[in-house]
């Protein structure tokens, strides 16, 4: 039989065995763990004891790393990195396009007598100067200023990279313009995290909870969905290899009806890829925890144990970066795109977030005690208000247009942000909003007016969950479902730092005006909720239902909840005056770094839509058209041969008149596609957003539509690419 881009890479794959390479020695994950991370132990056992102490006090409290102690560190830093092989270092920072970004220097200065000597001193440490100029800064840099420079992040550690041939020291840092403006996504996140710390602590002394609280934390764990096929297959497809999504693809006969693959047994050789991966991940000291088969066929979750959010940050892009690294080595591809098939389930990321103290109090735990309940629901109403009032800008931070094909399909999320609680946390916040305000009432009747002196343990378990909802109370946290496979997860926990923080300050600014008038926190505290929840009307984001039905669609906006169906919507408001408010006001981002998100983001909209547009029309032009073309003259010399031979020649050519009408089609849509994304670029990104959107997306679904039907009709040996059959049931 002849070779097909469908059968060879179908047979390499059959060919290829797991090789028994990882773990080999049977090391204990106990001391693999974290052995390529420059540990806070590792830095006691290597640094000054005074040396030691100040930079654990930086770490602690957040504050600006003393410059003084820079030289002993960066000694202490590289001989580590040395012993394990390194002979180069990179900041490694995280740009605005989403991915991380790195520069090797070797630590080699060579000397004037011709020998080299190993150079790395705090000043290299501190801060680098890499040329940056064609990374994306949305206008805060323009040409004369091009210069950026990346700054060290002690609060996440330095660790080493492994490649078969030598190693490389990295070190997290965050990237900004020569103005200090940041270019960057985790400079707002670190940003974020300290304004929500300042008033968690703030609110923490109003309950008398501050005791040894320096500091709250974001805490953040992220399930990653991705898929994994053949690379054989991903690199037979022009689509997956330029835009990461099958751009044509009829749906296989077999998809996930029969639902048996979610949680179902691992394959053998993905599993070997899994063990591989995590292995990796552990040296670089991501807890990595959880594994199992995702809802679509080939498609698989990897999960850590939570972390304080700007390190989860750092792990989660490790964690894509391991996964994408690893699977070539398995004979795999692993797709991390929003959607890379039609019509099958596409991949999100939930992010699971809580506050937590340094001395380890979850704030989103119920507790057991009346005094840690009431805490609970300060910091939960918090967060609901938080999303009644700035959930428009928490759908912005998952807006793109890979994930607007996920958002309100019936699979992820709809892009109307609610809260769903459960029915006994709802329950009680629907007794408080009805108790009457009388003074006094609340202390007879129990914790805050409730009838009881605690509240009952809430469910965590996954039964009582309510699968559809775009942020869910899972019982010690929030999770928020509705982000992109993707994306990284430093944007979306910036926007709920801060609104979460702003919704605190709110809150403890009224409970403190209360307390000082006389009134008990009890009753301070009841009064607050009830004004948040009913009289701003927080109460409206509160959902239990299906949020994949028609009737939430009508009735959240009955309810004046936002519903910005996609990116060009979400992005329409994200520079009101109040969101640059709010960002100013909390010092996370200017009102000149928050236009640079807005335009980078747009831009990138653009440039995706505008990639897709022209793989599809390339790949259906030379591939699919010409495919059909040679199936429409078999059938046309079939027919002719026929005839000629006075046999009857209806069938074939009725066959010859679908076909015919098939290319007609195509080349129809082809022509219009083509017309329509070679035009003149808005001057307004905004509006050049919304003719990709309006205009050239119809146009790349007529094109698609003709190529499928090809597909189904087209003979086997034809067709010029991997199927979804090959793709996603290839085990
Ligand atoms: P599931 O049933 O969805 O797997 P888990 O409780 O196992 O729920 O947690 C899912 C994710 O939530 C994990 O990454 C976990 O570490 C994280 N998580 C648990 N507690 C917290 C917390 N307090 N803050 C942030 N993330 C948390
Ligand atoms: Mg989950």
């Amino acid at each position: 039989m002849a070779l097909t881009p469908r059968r060879d890479p179908a047979w390499a794959f059959q060919a290829y065995r797991p090789e028994a390479t990882v773990n080999a020695k049977g090391e204990k994950i106990e001391d693999l763990f974290g052995a390529n991370v420059f540990t806070l132990e590792r830095m006691r056992e290597r640094l000054p004891k005074a040396v030691y102490k100040q930079l654990l006090a930086t770490i602690r409290s957040g504050e600006a790393v003393d410059h003084t102690i820079g030289d002993a560190v960066a000694i202490a830093m590289r001989d580590w990195a040395v012993d394990h092989g390194a002979t180069h270092y990179t900041h490694w920072f995280q740009p605005l396009t989403g991915l991380t970004a790195e520069k090797h220097d070797s630590f080699i200065t060579p000397t004037v007598d011709g020998r080299a000597l190993q150079e790395f001193s705090g000043k290299d440490l501190i801060k680098g100067e890499p040329d940056a100029s064609s990374l994306p800064s949305g206008g805060l840099r323009t040409t004369f200023e091009a210069r950026g420079y990346t700054a060290w992040d002690p609060t996440s550690p330095a660790f080493i990279v492994e490649n078969p041939n030598g190693t490389v020291l990295c070190i997290p840092t965050a990237f900004c313009a020569y103005t200090g403006e940041a270019l960057d996504k985790k400079t707002p996140l670190m940003r974020s995290m300290e304004a929500l710390s300042r008033q968690a602590r703030r609110a923490l002394a109003l309950f008398g909870a501050d005791a040894g609280v320096q500091r709250v934390t974001t805490t953040v764990g992220s399930e990653q969905e991705y898929f994994l096929i053949p690379r054989g297959f991903y690199q037979a497809r022009p689509d997956l290899l330029a835009c990461g999504r099958t751009l044509v693809g009829a749906a296989p006969a077999k998809g996930q009806e029969l639902e048996d693959h979610y949680f179902g047994q691992i394959p053998d050789r993905v599993l070997a890829f899994m063990l591989e991966a995590e292995l990796e991940l552990y040296k670089l000291g991501v807890p990595v925890s959880t594994r199992h088969n995702e809802v679509a066929p080939a498609q698989y979750e990897i999960a850590p144990i939570f972390e304080d959010a700007n390190v989860a940050n750092d792990h989660q892009q490790l964690v894509m970066i391991v996964l994408q690294r690893l699977a070539p080595k398995h004979g795999l591809e692993v797709l991390l795109h929003e959607k890379p098939f039609n019509g099958v389930n596409g991949s999100g990321k939930h992010n699971n977030w809580s506050m937590s103290t340094d001395t380890g109090v979850n704030l989103l735990d119920p507790g057991e005690s009346p005094g840690q309940n009431m805490q609970f629901m300060f910091f939960c109403t918090a967060v609901i208000r938080a999303v009644y009032r700035y959930g428009g800008l928490l759908r912005t931070s998952v807006a793109s247009a890979g994930n607007d094909h996920r958002l309100g399909a019936n699979e992820a999320p709809p892009a109307i942000m609610s809260v769903f609680l459960g029915e006994q946390l709802h329950e009680i916040y629907r007794k408080i909003e009805q108790q009457p305000a009388a003074q006094g009432a609340a202390a007879d009747a129990g914790l805050m007016g409730l009838g009881v002196n605690v509240l009952p343990p809430l469910p965590k378990d996954t039964g009582d969950r309510n699968r559809t909802s775009p942020f869910a109370f899972t019982g010690n946290k929030f999770e928020f479902r509705a982000m992109g496979s993707n994306q990284s997860i430093a944007g979306p926990n910036v926007i709920l730092n801060t609104i979460v923080a702003e919704s605190i300050d709110h809150m403890a600014g009224e409970l403190e005006k209360r307390t000082t008038g006389g009134e008990s926190l009890e009753d301070a505290l009841r009064a607050v909720i009830r004004e948040v929840m009913r009289d701003e009307g927080a109460e409206n984001v509160l959902f239990e239902g299906d949020n994949y039905s028609a009737e939430w669609e009508q009735e959240a906006a009955k309810r004046g909840l936002d519903n910005l169906r996609d990116t060009v919507e979400s992005q329409e408001n994200l520079l009101s005056d109040r969101h640059t408010e709010l960002f100013e006001g909390y010092g996370v981002l200017s009102s000149r770094e928050l236009a640079s998100r807005f335009e980078i983001y747009t831009e990138q909209y653009v440039k995706t839509i505008n990639i897709e547009a022209e793989t599809l029309a390339r790949l259906a032009r030379t591939q699919l058209l010409p495919a059909a073309l040679k199936h429409q003259q078999q059938l046309a010399e079939t027919v002719r041969a026929s005839e000629q031979a006075g046999g009857s020649a209806s069938g074939a050519r009725r066959q010859l008149d679908r076909i015919s009408a098939l290319v007609d089609g195509l080349d129809q849509a082809l022509g219009e596609l083509v017309k329509v994304n070679d035009h003149e670029s808005p001057e307004k990104i905004l509006d050049h957003a919304r003719y990709m959107r309006d205009t050239v997306i119809p146009a790349m679904h007529a094109v698609r539509e003709q190529c499928d039907a090809i597909e189904r009709v087209l003979p086997d040996e034809l067709y010029p690419m991997p199927t979804y059959t090959d793709m996603l049931l290839t085990r």
